[in-house]
Parts: structure tokens; sequence; C-alpha cells
């Protein structure tokens, strides 16, 4: 292909282009592994932004899907429905921690997140009750929509749009030291009656280089949230689909959240949907003799049946023994290389949550710094796709990646201890 169509066409996400003109052309991409117009292979050790866990071009997904486009591509989803979509609610509520009762769908992370935000403030609206106020996570990051956005603490992506902004007010993220204060900050705010919802990416903060915090600090927060009526909003777009070493992250804590969000490997990768799954407390809040009481929020490729059967499939390999015994080996293996670099000289701290796993270099530099570019392309030198950020860098492998690969990734993260 030509390169330079795309610099002639083409407008990034997330790209400064006047720094950053080039990008690299991927021809194909199978199992663990991207390919180059060269044939250079990389590892995508980041499943491509924790999409693809079962594998790129996973042979049963993409069976699963051909066979459906052929049958039933698209129909409206308001007035009709299909087996896909049936199908699919029913797997995923199985799974779902057990307060889960109904399934919406939308098309991506960020919407997800506002049809979340939506359920929780009409939820109040509906009952009479005035509350106008969000709680989320300082660090926190939700996606790029408006009220996703709002809820996100990284200025790098919400900053020109501050003023722009839902109500919302940032929480530190809780550790062995600040609880008490977290908690009495919360209980502060909380206690004032006008806060609707508490939006949080459970246990693991995917866009601020997989910070982690404590399942038992979360659950005191949520025991707050449920005294005080305020709907509690689990984002796990990252973390949803085993990825924490259970199902979902929200499994770790005694108390449920109200609403969850998913996407990102909800599909295996294949093509865009998101969840917003909801409490039966919730739905029954919709209920009522006249329309307005309802939920008016829709997308046109709402419930698309191409994607409904990607999800299905992807959950179907999520629940099989192999894929099971393969989330057990890579977080073992993980824990035996954080023993091994744990104490270099160069690296800070360490973390992991069952596949996830972080590094933290002994060195100040900014998120967007040169640092992540100088290691991005040490890393590709080495055929591996990592994206630092800042000084963290982290794996997040597709669960089909074999032990070899693996190790391949970890040798190029202990060489490039010697660059930095
Ligand atoms: C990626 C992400 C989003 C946004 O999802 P998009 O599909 O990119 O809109 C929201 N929340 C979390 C936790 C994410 O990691």
């Amino acid at each position: 292909m030509s390169i330079n169509d795309d610099k002639k066409y083409i407008w990034h996400p997330l790209t400064q282009h006047q720094l950053h003109p080039n990008n690299i052309v991927i021809k194909k991409a199978k199992g663990a592994l991207l390919y180059d117009e060269d044939n250079n292979e990389y590892i995508d050790a980041i499943a491509s932004w924790y999409t693809c866990m079962y594998g790129h071009c996973n042979p049963y997904i993409t069976a699963m899907v051909s066979k459906q486009m052929q049958n039933l591509d698209h129909v409206v989803f308001t007035g009709f429905t299909h087996e896909p979509a049936t199908k699919l609610a029913k797997s995923l509520i199985r799974i779902l921690p057990k307060n889960q009762r109904k399934i919406f769908f939308s098309d991506n992370g960020s919407t997800s997140v506002d049809v979340a935000i939506k359920m929780a403030l009409q939820f109040h609206y509906n009952k009479g009750s005035k509350r106008n106020k969000i709680i989320a996570f300082e660090d926190g990051f939700h996606g790029d929509t408006f009220g996703a956005m709002s809820v996100s603490g990284l200025s790098v992506y919400n900053g020109p749009f501050k003023d722009f902004s839902l109500d919302v007010e940032r929480l530190p993220v809780p550790n062995d030291k600040n609880i008490d204060e977290v908690k009495k900050q919360f209980g502060a705010l909380s206690s004032k009656g006008n806060v609707a919802a508490f939006v949080y990416e459970p246990l693991v903060q995917g866009a601020a280089a997989m910070k982690m915090h404590k399942p038992e600090h979360l659950n005191e927060l949520l025991k707050i949230a449920k005294r005080n009526e305020i709907i509690t909003v689990a984002d796990e777009v990252m973390t949803g689909f085993g990825k924490t070493g259970k199902n979902f992250a929200s499994e770790f804590m005694i108390q449920l959240p109200d609403i969850i969000c998913l996407s990102k490997s909800l599909t295996g990768g294949l093509v865009p949907m998101a969840i917003t799954s909801c409490s039966e407390e919730i739905y029954n809040a919709f209920l009522g003799p006249n329309m307005e009481k309802g939920f008016f929020h829709g997308h046109t490729y709402s419930a698309n049946p191409t994607s409904c059967t990607a999800a299905l499939a992807s959950i179907e390999l999520l629940n099989s023994e192999e894929i099971q015994k393969s989330i057990e080996r890579i977080k073992q293996s993980h824990k035996t290389f954080i023993s091994r670099i744990d104490k270099h000289p160069k690296v800070r701290k360490t973390r992991q949550q069952g596949i996830i796993l972080a590094v933290d270099f002994n060195i100040e530099t900014d998120r967007y710094g040169d640092l992540r570019y100088k290691l991005f392309d040490f890393y590709m030198s080495k055929g591996v796709y990592l994206r630092p950020l800042g000084n963290t860098v982290y794996i997040l492998a597709p669960y089909i990646i074999s032990n070899e690969q693996l190790a391949k990734i970890y040798v190029a993260i202990e060489q490039s201890l010697d660059i930095i």
C-alpha cells in the first residue's frame, strides 16, 4: 500500500501529526502476531488495546461470524429482536455478577459509559430525586465522548473541554496510606444527597498505566455509595472477560455494582460493540405507563447480529478449559518474571493483577515524553509490540500467547533496562 495515501488522507486518533507523521503499516495478524509490509513479526503484547484476547483472526470466531453475516446482517433493534442478541444476553447474564439482569447494547467503550451515566441520572430523575453530581477517581479513564470524558481524570485527553463537563467530583484512588481520608471524603460528598453515581475502573486503571488498588479498599467505598443510594458504575471495558484472573474484576468485591460497562475483548477484537448491563432495580425504575419514563437512548447499530455472534463465540472461548488454563499459566509465568526483575536497580516497582503485569522504571519522565518513543522503537526492533506510558511498561497479551512468546517479551523488557 502507499504510505503517502495515509499521510494525505488520514487523521489518526491520539496523534500529534506534526511530531509523529509516520505510522507502521500492518498487513496481517494471526494469533499473537502482527506482520508488517516486509513480513516482520511483532508479538502483540497488549492484544491491540486488550481486544483480541483469543488471538487475532481466531478461527472459531471468524467462522461463526462469517456464517451469521450470510443470514442476517443488520436490522433495527427497536421493535425487532433476533437470536444472536438473545443468546448473547443470556450467556452474559450467566457469567456476570449475580445482580446483573438486563443487557443494553451500544457501539464502543465510551458509549457504554455514557449510557451508564444517563441510566444513573435518569434513575434518580424518574424517582423524583434531584441528584446532579457524579463521583469518579482521579487518573481514571472512561472514554472520549462527552459523558465518558467528563468522568475521566486525565488532562491530556480532556483538558480543552473541562468547561463543558458534567458536574464531577474527583476522589483519590485509595491505598494503604490514604484509605481513611478517602473514605471520609467520599462520606462527606455523599451525605449531601446530591450524588447520582460513582463511576470507577475496578482494581486496575488501564490508561493510568495499569495503576492498581485493593479490592477491600474499593469495597469500603462501594459500601458508602450503597448506604447513600448512589448508583455504582463499574467500568469493566478493560478489566472484563478474565484479565484480572476472574471473569470480571467486580467479582473480587463483596459489594456488587448496579451497572457494568463492557467492550474491548467482548467481541474478541473482530468487530466493535459494547454492553451496559444493569440490575433489576435500575431497569424497573424506567417502567411506567407513560413514554417519558423510558430510556430514550439508541444507536443505529445497536445489537448488530454480526457483533453479537462475535461476542457469543468469544464468551464460549472464555469459558473453555483451554482458555481458563491459559489464564492460570500466564499468571504464574508473570509471577516468575516479576521475581526475576523486581530487585533490578532500574526497576522502581512491579505489580500484577491476573494476566496484567506492569513495570515502573526508576526514572522521571512525562506520559508522552521522549522515553516512551525510544522504548517503543526498541521493543519493535526486538519484535515485540508494547506501548509504554511515561515510565511504565505493561503486558496484557492474548490468552493464547505461547510460553516462548512470553519469554521473548520478558527478555525485551529486561534488555530495555540497559537503554534507560
Ligand atoms: C478503552 C476504555 C474505554 C473507552 O472505550 P472505547 O471503545 O475506546 O470508546 C472506556 N473505559 C475504559 C476502562 C477503557 O479502557
